[in-house]
């Protein structure tokens, strides 16, 4: 999990040209492309209670407005609640028949991270322990009624005007001849009105008001207890209610969460997408970059001095179950894959005879699809502001074995490494030795950040086979990158 402590140091360009670390980026095999958040169409999976995990269709979260009925956030630090069992308070002057009767459990609302808790609070205790809960009842909730309403009858007059259209094409269409409302133009007459809107639906619009409450009287006399003030964060966590008080905020339902899947726009096939459950954090296509595309991490660099030529240290990692070669590239070179034919003439691979997969299961009905939105790339507006040396020897690494990180023997697999290039190697890592030379230029001043790029291309293995071809294809995909490997020193 190293990338969690080296986040943005060593940055991919994904096909949008925006600049993304590793663990934040996709990798289409149907493409044979990296996408990143932005150009792949997020979709909603399911619905759940992140607490109690109960899962819901999309129509009843609707009805319930997104809330779960039973967990409840804290109103103090938002928490979860725990619902907490105690005994019913003793009264002042118990009756005979209440010292008779066993003392009846009851069910109070508690924060243990905060220690609010609903009898603080005023809320009555209550006799069984879910569900039960009074409700706060929203000031507004006559008025949003009313608007709901409108809309509602908005919303069907243009499904209903709609309808018509389509009628109306599909008579044309069917009888070429005239339609009655055509008829009625040709005769110069007005088509006949549409159904209107009755001006009582309408709800009365807001107006604005002059007239605002007076401040109380006390407000710069009376000493301020800010313990007892809500924070602007508690408020807003109820925008309904906004209580100005700490003992008027009452528990709030949880919200439920979404799983959300994740679709290439281009190919639209899934390149993340979550089992169903909400208990599950197993993924049924998780097509993370991670998994796919060689990993860099920075392992160590000499300080850097403009002018001054200074060692980089990167560790490559395949993540693969394939062997790999990676080759190093200027960083002008194109990012076309290319792939060796039968006759051994290495030849740039087209998007038609990739072998792309055409349809899978997990394609959607069009309908339910959404509207694919296609950019064009932006260009990378990152400047790199050092040269860097690349070697002429290329670098193979074995496929992944997740036993080989327990093995201390040192198996090397005996490659015929460049004593130069290579520095370490274990399993499917290894340690290159690179030299980084910062620009000399005014631009460049004392405590900028050194940035190098390169093109790294790396053998892949496409294992999705098709009609045409049932073997795996063998492949050498490009991937820019854009290091930022430390500061500049100034010239001592
Ligand atoms: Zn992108
Ligand atoms: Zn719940
Ligand atoms: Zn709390
Ligand atoms: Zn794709």
């Amino acid at each position: 999990m190293a990338y969690l402590f080296q986040p943005d140091y060593v940055k991919y360009a994904c096909s949008c040209g925006s600049l993304k670390p590793i663990s934040k980026i996709y990798f289409c095999r149907h493409c044979l492309k990296i996408r990143c958040g932005y150009c792949v169409c997020h979709e909603v999976d399911s619905h759940y209670c992140p607490s109690c995990l109960e899962n819901l269709p999309s129509t009843e979260v609707r009805l319930k407005k997104n809330k779960c009925l039973n967990c409840f956030d804290c109103p103090c630090c938002f928490q979860t609640l725990s619902v907490r069992a105690g005994h019913a308070p003793i009264k002042q002057a118990p009756t005979a028949e209440d010292q008779k009767a066993p003392p009846k459990k009851v069910y109070y609302l508690f924060c243990s991270l905060c220690r609010w808790s609903s009898r603080d609070a005023g809320i009555p205790d209550q006799y069984v322990a879910t569900g039960s809960w009074p409700e706060q009842e929203n000031p507004n909730t006559n008025r949003i009624n009313v608007l709901i309403d409108y809309h509602k009858i908005l919303a069907a007059k243009e499904k209903e005007q709609r309808d018509r259209k389509k009628i109306h094409a599909f008579l044309q269409f069917e009888k070429f001849g005239l339609t009655s409302a055509m008829a009625r133009k040709r005769a110069g007459r007005p088509p006949l009105p549409q159904s209107k809107f009755q001006q009582s639906d309408r709800p009365s619009p807001a107006v604005a008001s002059e007239e605002v409450e007076e401040l109380p009287e006390d407000i710069f006399t009376a000493p301020l207890d800010i313990t007892k003030i809500t924070t602007l964060e508690q408020r807003l966590h109820h925008p309904e209610v906004q209580a100005e008080k700490i003992n008027e905020l009452r528990p709030q339902h949880k919200q439920f969460l979404v799983k959300r899947s994740q679709r290439c726009r281009t190919c639209e096939h899934n390149v993340s997408k979550p089992e169903f459950s909400p208990q599950s954090i197993k993924f049924k296509i998780q097509l993370a970059a991670f998994y796919h595309v060689p990993e860099i991490r920075i392992v160590t660099c000499e300080p850097l001095r403009a002018g001054k030529t200074s060692e980089l240290l990167l560790k490559f990692c395949n993540p693969t179950q394939h062997q790999t070669q990676i080759t190093l590239l200027p960083l002008d070179t194109p990012t076309t894959p290319t792939t060796i034919t039968a006759a051994g003439e290495k030849v740039e691979v087209k998007r038609e005879t990739m072998q792309l997969g055409t349809e899978s299961p997990n394609l959607l009905p069009s309908a339910v699809r959404q509207v694919v939105v296609t950019e064009d790339p932006k260009p990378i507006t990152i400047s790199v502001n050092a040269e860097l040396t690349l070697p002429h020897s290329s670098l193979i690494l074995p496929p992944r074995d997740d036993t080989a990180e327990y093995d201390d023997t040192g198996d090397t697999h005996n490659f015929q490494d460049d004593p130069k290039l290579v520095v370490w190697r274990k399993g499917n890592k290894a340690v290159v030795r690179l030299y980084v030379t910062p620009e000399l230029g005014e631009e460049n001043k004392e405590g900028d950040s050194v940035i190098v790029g390169f093109v790294m291309q790396y053998g892949y293995v496409n294992t999705i086979a098709t009609l045409e071809h049932k073997a795996p294809q063998k492949l050498d995909l490009r991937a820019k990158l854009f290091l930022t490997i430390g500061d500049l020193l100034g010239s001592t």
